[in-house]
């Protein structure tokens, strides 16, 4: 059993999706998380690029909230402000 990385308290909701609050019927909600290159590559030879997912597990007792993600061996895209 996981416990808050704060306050040591096992009261803990987990596995919340991290996401933004913009929703609109039929429409995928925008995704918030680290991209990374998949392995495959489009016609020009480039990789395609994925977002992972972001979780958070939220502490009822202090209020913490630790973020993380389940694909850890990701190749992941630095931070590149001309893409
Ligand atoms: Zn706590």
């Amino acid at each position: 059993m996981s416990e808050c990385i704060y306050c040591k308290s096992t009261d803990l909701k987990k596995d919340l999706l991290v996401t933004t609050q913009a929703r609109a019927q039929g429409v995928a909600r925008p995704m918030v998380g680290p991209i990374y290159k998949k392995p495959e590559k489009d016609f020009l030879g480039i990789s395609e690029i994925g977002v992972e997912p972001i979780f958070t597990e939220i502490c009822n007792q202090c209020g913490g909230v630790r973020l993380y993600i389940k694909n850890v061996k990701r190749d992941w895209e630095e931070y590149n402000e001309k893409r």
